[in-house]
């Protein structure tokens, strides 16, 4: 049913997918909704109430039209980013990584490294489509250890390109030399460097391949590159902190308090470790309750800071402000006739290309997917198929479920070894419903006590 009625201590409500509004109503009138009830009544009750519509929307994930119209886009304006990921080596070991015989299906370690003529036609092909603004990232392994590559194919795209693009960087930090940090200021470079925590929270996987700890040099390095470049650094430079059990948060908090220089005027952007059934490391098996990491406190601290009308402090708002921003922010439009939901992505959008050359639609999935290469482009007919896939694996559950239009689900999600698979995401929604509801509930009980709380966030 496209409705979830849920309460807060004190007030009923009813959120309805199909005007994504969320209605207060009276306890009697709450009571109409309960699953004792048949569902035919309950429908029929929000018909009446104007809840949903008369007639049942049709939900279309990916309908031709829809593909055929991103493909026109795509055909025009070409990816909104494009990562080059130069070297599929690292100098690090981290227990988590994507690349670690953590996962199944994810890429092993490896030597490879991409080649200047595979970054510069990559460069050439995203740089010839019609675009107000060109982003273009270097990723790994670790890309520093290809830092010839980059300043290469930054010279490169500069010399070539109408509008200068913005470059990124994703960095563990190790090779933070000072010479690489006055390219990266000069060229403005948007840098994240993975940085977990103090110490004892950030040795505990973040270690080089010797299993030696790495805190001591990511601090050392980034120390000085702020002291060589402090405005540049306040501005371009912010971090990526992985969370992963046993339960980080108190010490991540305090760490950030204690570095104001590093931190001054960043909301760090705050990634989970991806916890699986079948991980063979015992702190990143999914199903050992031990591993779960309580947000509650952080959620507390953020809920209150908005209450007595103050901006949160920058760990609070990394862990909660984008889920109550999607709250906050969600478009209070009635359903059209035939909707997308809302949080996938369309498979390049982003450009992935791997160390030889091929095209992925992100990071985050494994090489069974390629959009394209460098040599042909895209690969139009099999972006369609992946969408036509998503859209039929996800049309029947979709369509019938209140989180439609809040929920963010996406191709990679459904991925089983070289197939998708819609019982991948059995899980997926169970978390997401949940958290989602919970996430409804603190933002009405906060609102309840302070109407214009979340007013600050843009
Ligand atoms: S630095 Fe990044 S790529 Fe290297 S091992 Fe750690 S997580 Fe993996
Ligand atoms: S929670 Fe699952 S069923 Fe509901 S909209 Fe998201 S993906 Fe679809």
């Amino acid at each position: 049913m496209l409705l979830l009625p849920f309460r807060t201590p004190a007030r009923f409500y009813i959120y309805s997918a199909w005007s994504n509004r969320i209605h207060e109503t009276s306890q009697n009138f709450f009571s109409r909704f309960s699953t004792s009830r048949p569902g035919r009544e309950r429908i029929s009750t929000a018909q009446q109430a104007g809840l949903l519509p008369a007639e049942k929307p049709t939900v279309e994930i990916y309908g031709p039209e829809f593909t055929e119209n991103e493909i026109l886009g795509l055909k025009t304006n070409g990816p909104d980013m494009l990562v080059l990921s130069i070297s599929e080596k690292c100098n690090f070991r981290c227990k988590y990584c994507y690349y670690s015989d953590s996962y199944r299906d994810s890429r092993p370690h490896s030597a490879k490294m991409m080649s200047e003529e595979t970054a510069k036609k990559s460069i050439t092909w995203y740089l010839g489509f019609k675009r107000d603004e060109f982003r273009i990232g270097f990723y790994g392994g670790e890309p520093l250890l290809n830092a010839g590559l980059i300043r290469n194919a930054v010279k490169y795209a500069e010399s070539v390109g109408t509008i200068p693009p913005v470059f990124a960087l994703t960095t563990n930090g190790a090779l933070l030399t000072p010479k690489i940090c006055d390219f990266l200021a000069e060229k403005r470079f948007e840098t994240f460097v993975s940085l977990d925590g103090p110490a004892h929270i950030h040795d505990r996987y973040r270690k080089e391949r010797n299993g030696a700890p790495t805190f001591e040099k990511v601090m050392k390095n980034l120390r000085l590159f702020r002291t060589n470049h402090p405005a540049y650094f306040e501005k371009f430079v912010n971090f990526n902190v992985t969370t992963a059990p046993p339960d980080p948060l108190p010490a991540i908090s305090t760490f950030i308090e204690d570095n104001p220089e590093l931190f001054r005027g960043k909301i760090p952007k705050l990634s989970p470790v991806k916890l699986s059934p079948d991980n063979p490391h015992p702190f990143f098996t999914r199903d050992n309750i031990a591993n779960r990491i309580d947000y509650s406190p952080v959620w507390n601290s953020f809920l209150n800071s908005c209450t007595k009308g103050n901006i949160p402090g920058a760990f609070e708002r990394s862990v909660c402000e984008a889920a109550i921003a999607r709250i906050h922010k969600r478009h209070m439009k009635v359903m059209e006739r035939f909707v997308t939901t809302g949080g996938q992505c369309v498979p390049g959008k982003r450009c992935f290309v791997d160390a030889e050359g091929i095209f992925h639609m992100c990071e985050r999935i494994n090489g069974c997917f390629p959009v394209g290469s460098v040599e042909k482009g895209y690969n139009f007919e099999r972006i369609a198929s992946y969408l036509e896939q998503y859209s039929s694996l996800l049309g029947e559950r979709c369509n019938e479920c209140w989180a439609l239009r809040l929920c963010r689900k996406c191709i990679p999600m459904l991925t089983e070894g070289k197939k998708l698979e819609e019982s991948a995401l059995g899980a997926f929604c169970e978390r997401q419903k949940k958290t989602l509801e919970r996430n409804l509930v603190r933002y009405c009980e906060t609102r309840e006590k302070q109407d214009n709380c979340f007013d600050w966030i843009v």
